[in-house]
């Protein structure tokens, strides 16, 4: 069953949180010249108009990227992480004003040099021909199918280095052991990779299912960065957004936490954002 589809939450707060970290993420390791393969698991459609019916039915960028973006010109005169962040949001526009909304393939393939390489996976036919459509770039794959057995069929990568994004839209509750199951066995292949893994907070509180995977298939340690809107007894939705990061690239706990001391305010005071090492004992 394949009925998710991002176009109703594109450019909403987790959008913001994740392609942010992402963004941060990137920029760290392409400071050392050697190769990166990127895997983007769950690609989705790749780019995000906003006008399109499916985004109007919620219009959740409304108290996502929007207000972020209307504040730009106050924020370009710092020169921050989400000041620059936002200037490749805007290198993404047909025009002045915000329009488009980039997926993580956006982010990742605008910022492949000669030696890196890109594999993009989206199962659903209908967001895989979307994905066609919208990247381009060199070194780049599409791959209709499964990201979870896509990405163990490509390990060892070949390049010095690997990057990988896991951004499941857990329809399913089985999905927060799959990825605990996938970022193990991604850890045992391939040690130095970098895994970022984007969860939802929900009252359910699975993603705590994630964790306890995660520690017991003997990953120990985590770079965790959670964007809150309010408490998990106030919402029967999402309440928030949450990253884990395997292996984080040198500098990016201080990156992130200064990018989200700018962005936290601009989503509302009941915003909060915490960070930490998760720590599995
Ligand atoms: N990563 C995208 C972004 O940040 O722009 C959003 C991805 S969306 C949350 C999840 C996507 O994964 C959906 O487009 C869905 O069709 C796709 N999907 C679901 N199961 C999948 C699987 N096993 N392999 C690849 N794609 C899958």
């Amino acid at each position: 069953m394949l009925a998710y589809q991002h176009a109703y939450h594109a450019g909403n707060f987790a959008d913001v949180h994740k392609h942010l970290t992402l963004h941060i993420a990137t920029q760290l390791l392409l400071r050392k010249e050697s190769a990166i393969t990127y895997v983007d698991t769950h690609a989705g459609r790749g780019s995000y108009p906003l006008a399109a019916q499916e985004t109007r039915k919620l219009m959740e960028y409304r108290s996502g990227i929007l207000p972020v973006w209307l504040a730009r010109s106050a924020l370009s005169e710092q020169d921050t992480w989400l000041s620059e962040w936002l200037g490749r949001l805007a290198s993404a526009q047909p025009e002045a004003d915000l329009s488009v909304y980039p997926g993580s393939p956006w982010w990742l393939a605008t910022s492949l040099r000669k030696q890196d390489r890109l594999s993009l996976f989206e199962l659903h036919p209908g967001e895989h021909r979307h994905l066609e459509d919208q990247t381009h770039a060199a070194n780049t794959r599409h791959v209709h199918g499964d990201g979870m057995s896509g990405l163990r069929r490509m390990l060892p990568v070949a390049t010095p280095r690997l990057a990988v994004l896991i951004d499941p839209s857990y329809e399913r509750k089985e999905e927060y052991q799959e990825v605990a199951d996938l970022v193990a066995f991604v850890a045992q292949k391939a040690r130095h990779a970098i895994v970022l893994v984007w969860y939802p907070l929900l009252p359910a509180g699975r993603h705590h299912q994630l964790l306890e995977s995660l520690r017991d298939q003997g990953i120990k340690k985590l770079w965790r960065s959670e964007l809150k809107r309010g408490q998990p007894q106030e919402s029967h939705g999402m309440y928030g957004s949450g990253m884990l990061v395997l292996n984080p690239p040198w500098g990016l706990g201080e990156a992130l936490t200064e990018a989200m001391q700018h962005l936290t305010p601009l989503l509302g005071s009941a915003s909060e954002h915490f960070s930490d090492w998760w720590v599995g004992e």
